[in-house]
């Protein structure tokens, strides 16, 4: 989701970030639980107190989502995964791991223990309500906290669905996994599973729009559906261009028929002689036999023409960045992916300073659609995964 995040605070060492779409669902749940929901519960408050109970409400669940993410965190982190942080998304929140997905059996406990968390959380508040209600007595505050044990109860039954990527089918894949020994296997059994309960979810939410007539509940389970089916999806594709790329070093697609430019070419030279002249809208700029930046056609059309003559490429390259930059002996799957994350069309190979030569997405794209015809169930022993 292309929203801005905000880092709200630390927990437990991680940084908690929220996604735009959160504070637009905090707004709308804590409406929907003062001006919808409550009233119906425990009538005769004043509208203030309804108000508080919506804003508690808010805070609980926030509570809430972070303490079933720190779970999958604690338990990623015993089993030597690093997780950077945790970021709050309109459906709950991810803790973002970084590296790789290491064995059945540390992805099978990280994957359950978001949920034993909330059902933990879910008796937690059910038991404060309980305690709050013998010792004092019914009132907002023991309708909030009910309405919250209730919620994290719900929360770990629908996240225990053995459906990926929601945390069952990541412990279904889990033990696939362990029997197959095969991750991408695994994760096609585990995603079909997901698929079919994306088409149940969507089912669930025509028979609510077409036989019940209820609107809210049908909008939201729809949604829910798309989500939890476009997530599998694109898990699937990452799994497999992960598992055809993996093994197979940058240096296996390099083209070295690349054309280079000197940095004291002026920009009028470099347009007329070389963008012109070859197929090529990037130019690695060399010096000395050495890489030491690269310029690019939409940097010389940012420029103002008048320029172009006594301007050189010095002063308008970009400088050498792990953006563009790659190693003969990288993985071709990691330069494919700084390639999709920065939009760049090719990228650099260079070794101990000199250029080695250029790979391109295009190749890569090409490579890929045809390898995931010949031969797409290779064995692979890790994978980068965002949960
Ligand atoms: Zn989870």
């Amino acid at each position: 989701m292309a929203f801005r995040r905000v880092t709200l605070f630390r927990f437990f060492g991680y940084k908690v970030k929220a996604d735009a779409s959160w504070f637009f669902l905090a707004v709308l749940i804590s409406w929907t639980m003062s001006s919808k929901v409550y009233p119906h519960i425990l009538t005769g408050q004043s509208q203030n107190a309804y108000q508080w109970m919506g804003v508690l409400t808010v805070v609980g669940i926030l509570f809430s989502i972070i303490m079933h993410e720190v779970a999958h965190a604690i338990i990623a982190e015993y089993y030597q995964m690093r997780i950077s942080n945790i970021t709050l998304f309109i459906f709950g929140g991810v803790a973002e791991m970084e590296g790789e997905l290491s064995h059945p059996r540390g992805e099978f406990m990280m994957a359950v223990a978001g949920p034993a968390m909330s059902a933990l959380v879910g008796l937690f508040f059910q038991a404060a309500a309980q305690l709050y209600i013998l010792y004092y007595h019914a009132d907002a505050l023991s309708v909030v906290l009910k309405t919250l044990g209730l919620l994290n109860l719900e929360i770990a039954a629908f996240n225990i669905v053995p459906a990926f990527p929601l945390d069952g089918g990541r412990a279904l894949r889990a033990i696939v996994w362990h029997y197959k020994n095969n991750l991408v296997t695994a994760t096609r059994i585990a995603s079909a599973s997901g698929a079919a309960f994306a088409y149940l979810l969507m089912g669930y939410s025509c028979y609510n729009l077409i036989v019940l007539n209820d609107m809210v509940a049908g909008i939201w389970w729809g949604i829910l559906g798309f989500l939890v089916h476009a997530s599998g999806t694109s898990a699937v594709q990452q799994m497999e261009t992960r598992a055809l790329l993996g093994a197979e070093p940058v240096a296996r697609f390099m083209h070295n028929n690349i054309v280079t430019v000197s940095p004291d070419l002026s920009v009028s030279d470099l347009v007329d002689n070389y963008i012109n002249r070859h197929y090529q809208r990037v130019f690695p700029v060399v010096d000395g036999g050495l890489l030491v930046g690269v310029v690019s056609l939409s940097s010389v059309l940012s420029l103002d023409r008048a320029k172009w003559n006594w301007l050189h490429v010095a002063s308008v390259m970009e400088p050498l960045s792990a953006h563009f930059v790659v190693a003969p002996d990288a993985s071709a799957a990691d330069a494919l992916e700084i390639m999709q994350r920065y939009g760049r069309e090719m990228m650099l190979v260079s070794e101990k300073g000199r250029l080695s030569g250029a790979i391109t997405f295009r190749d890569l794209a090409s490579f890929l659609s045809i390898s995931i015809k010949i031969d797409s169930d290779r064995p692979v022993k890790t994978g980068r995964v965002a949960r």
